[in-house]
């Protein structure tokens, strides 16, 4: 038998063969690209009908978080669409691969989610292709580290605040018509929202955004049976980080800050989405799920 998420382990010696180095990559960065692969849960998460009949759209689901959810998602009885930059194909195709394994549809969207015509036409032809939609994970984000403020860009600024909060609103409004009683919607915060890096003014403060949007619009959607909520991941090792999310030399020794000592890797935030998803939090409504190696949070 092969190890999967159920395994009795601890949790502090998990992943120790995967040792980030100081590695920068342009643009979006790329999963294939990794120095050290991150684990996405695709040797080790096993479904068991969690989400059988279910249809999701993950944004950002071509490599890190979203990519484990999609896999996660699939492998517990969903069809997945996923949506990702062009320059992200490579990834895309192998994620949607792992999808269409298990059975499930598997769509992908390639664009940019800070054109609101494009973020609003992703939703259309997600629920097109997969006949409906009853699970939204607004997951795509962009996080550039910048150590003066005098040195942040309006571009950057602008930049970060469309594809982290302006992209989740204009997505989550094309959603809603076709939500029905039921259905989920899970958007990813951050530790960042509540420990701020000095060199994170602009991401930190979206992720902010994103929280209070969340539980604001979580009360106004649960009268109508649908839920939102909200993941907040500490530091996990996607390419987000190699391409500018944090100083390239930091990369080795991120995550000893945690009290686990570690990074985390996206496999380990996936059934912290998939708990989300399906009906079992039915009750679960405006709140916020750490996975963040155990860093205390308000
Ligand atoms: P990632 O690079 O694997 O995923 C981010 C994805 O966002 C990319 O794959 C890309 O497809 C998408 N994206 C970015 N800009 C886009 C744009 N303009 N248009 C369309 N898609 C765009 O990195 P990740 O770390 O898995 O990030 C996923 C989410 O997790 C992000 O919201 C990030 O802020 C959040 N998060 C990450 C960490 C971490 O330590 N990695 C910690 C807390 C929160
Ligand atoms: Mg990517």
């Amino acid at each position: 038998m092969t190890d999967d998420q159920y395994t009795f382990q601890d949790p502090s010696k998990m992943f120790a063969d995967i040792t980030p180095s100081a590695q920068y990559q342009e643009g979006a960065g790329l999963d294939s690209e990794l120095d050290d692969r991150a684990d996405h849960g695709e040797k080790t998460y096993r479904g068991s009908g969690r989400l059988t009949g279910r249809k999701a759209l993950v944004t950002g689901g071509d490599s890190g978080i979203g990519a484990a959810v999609a896999i996660a998602f699939a492998r517990e009885g969903a069809d997945v669409a996923i949506s990702y930059l062009p320059e992200e194909q490579e990834d895309a195709a192998r994620i949607l691969a792992l999808i269409e394994e298990t059975g499930q549809k598997g769509v992908g969207f390639a664009g940019d989610i800070t054109s609101p015509d494009f973020a609003r036409g992703l939703v259309a032809d997600a629920v097109s292709e997969l006949g409906g939609l009853d699970v939204l994970v607004n997951n795509a984000g962009k996080q550039q580290f910048v150590e003066d403020l005098l040195d942040l860009s309006d571009e950057q600024f602008d930049e970060t605040y469309k594809t982290n909060v302006y992209a989740m609103f204009w997505i989550t409004k094309a959603a809603l018509p076709h939500l029905a009683p039921g259905s989920s919607i899970i958007n990813t915060s951050s530790i960042q929202a509540y420990s701020p890096s000095e060199t994170l003014v602009d991401y930190a403060s979206t992720k902010a955004a994103i929280n209070t949007f969340s539980k604001a619009l979580s009360q106004q959607l649960a009268p109508k049976g649908i839920r939102v909520n909200v993941v907040a991941p500490g530091p996990i090792w996607t390419p987000l980080q190699t391409a500018g999310g944090q100083p390239t030399e930091a990369l080795p020794t991120v995550g000893e800050e945690t009290p686990l000592g570690r990074w985390g890797q996206p496999s380990e935030l996936a059934p912290a989405y998939v708990f989300l998803a399906s009906g079992e939090s039915s009750y679960v409504i405006g709140e916020t799920l750490h996975v963040n190696g155990g860093m205390p949070t308000p």
